[in-house]
Order: C-alpha cells, then sequence, then structure tokens
C-alpha cells in the first residue's frame, strides 16, 4: 500500500530510494538495472522494492466514503 520504509526481512531503510526507483520504472527502465544504479545489492531489498505495488494515491480518492455520518467527539 504504501512505499516501503525499510526493507521487511534485513531492516535496510528503503524509503529514500522509491521514489527514484518508481520514477524510473515508470519512464521504462528496467528496474533491475534502476536497482545496480541506486547500489540496492541484497536480494532482499530488491525483493521488498520490486514487489511493492503502491496504490495509496487510488485509495485517498475514496477516502470520504462513509463519513456522511457526522463523527461525535469522544
Ligand atoms: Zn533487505
Amino acid at each position: 500500500m504504501l512505499a516501503p520504509v525499510r526493507c521487511f526481512t534485513c531492516g535496510a531503510p528503503l524509503a529514500h530510494l522509491w521514489p527514484e526507483f518508481k520514477r524510473r520504472v515508470e519512464a521504462g527502465e528496467d528496474p533491475g538495472k534502476v536497482l545496480d544504479d541506486l547500489g540496492v545489492k541484497r536480494y532482499c531489498c530488491r525483493r521488498t522494492l520490486l514487489s511493492t505495488v503502491a496504490y495509496i494515491e487510488e485509495l485517498v480518492v475514496y477516502t470520504h466514503i462513509g463519513f456522511k455520518k457526522k463523527v461525535r467527539p469522544f
């Protein structure tokens, strides 16, 4: 859902790599080559970035649904 902050296996920080990785892959570059350029060597980190599907922008559109009722304060 969200871009990965850290590798799920080894804990290496990945959040700073996500925007460039996403931009370059969407521009048509080979994902493996982008990961090589970014210096991501471990296969667990490569797997984490490659398998991420960031669909938060698509979900944000529907966040107002279900909030028609007046929300009572606690
Ligand atoms: Zn890792």
